[in-house]
């Protein structure tokens, strides 16, 4: 297995006093909310457009889609269908879930807020640059992930939402450090061996 492109430092203590210097400036929802209109996301060239299966699944879907953490401090809601799901089996994500890879939905820029605990939210930039991992910091319970340099900016944990959210992931990120142990399943959707956001990506 390879080591992945950018280690975390075990050592280095996590940065909940960001996500405290955040919210003292303001609510997370705001910084979302600038999200540029520029970076609303798009279909990528190697993925499927909207299918008749996502249409299927986003007309039973009643917005605003809701979830939170299991303690139950920090809520969110969706307040447009998420644009699409992805999969990313970087060793981030791998340390951060404790599985093998995490699923992400991704939302329309703006439409994602948070409606409770904001001030249980807590926050891990890795030093080395990555996007930002925010977490209850009551129960541990991952729910968002932001970078602002990536067309979808924000990627919701998609365990924690109360009810389907009408999304299923479509593509496969950092496949070259997926877990030894368990090995990808057999199910067509594209590939990409790093950052399928990164230049020149394309699937394998
Ligand atoms: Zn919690
Ligand atoms: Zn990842």
């Amino acid at each position: 297995m390879h080591a992945p492109p950018v280690e975390p430092s075990l050592s280095r203590p996590d940065s909940s006093s960001a996500a405290a210097n955040r919210n003292s400036r303001g609510h997370w929802s705001l910084a979302v909310s600038i999200v540029p209109i520029a970076m609303r996301p798009n279909p990528q060239p190697d993925e499927p457009a909207v299918s008749l299966e996502h249409a299927r699944l986003l007309s039973d879907v009643e917005l605003p889609l809701t979830g939170g953490c299991n303690c139950g401090a920090v809520r969110y809601e969706v307040t447009e269908p998420l644009v699409r799901a992805s999969y990313c089996h970087c060793k981030r994500c791998q340390r951060r879930t404790g599985a093998a890879a995490s699923a992400q939905a991704h939302p329309v820029p703006g439409t994602f807020r948070i409606v409770a605990g904001q001030e249980k939210l807590r926050m891990w930039k890795p030093p080395e640059g990555g996007g930002e991992k925010w977490f209850c910091g009551d129960c541990g319970a991952a729910i968002f992930g932001a970078n602002t340099g990536h067309p979808e900016s924000i990627g919701i944990r998609m365990g924690t939402f109360d009810e389907d959210p009408g999304v299923r992931p479509t593509v496969r990120q950092f496949v070259a450090y997926a877990a030894a142990w368990e090995p990808l399943p057999d199910d067509a959707l594209p590939r990409f061996p790093e950052s399928r956001h990164a230049g020149g990506a394309h699937p394998l």
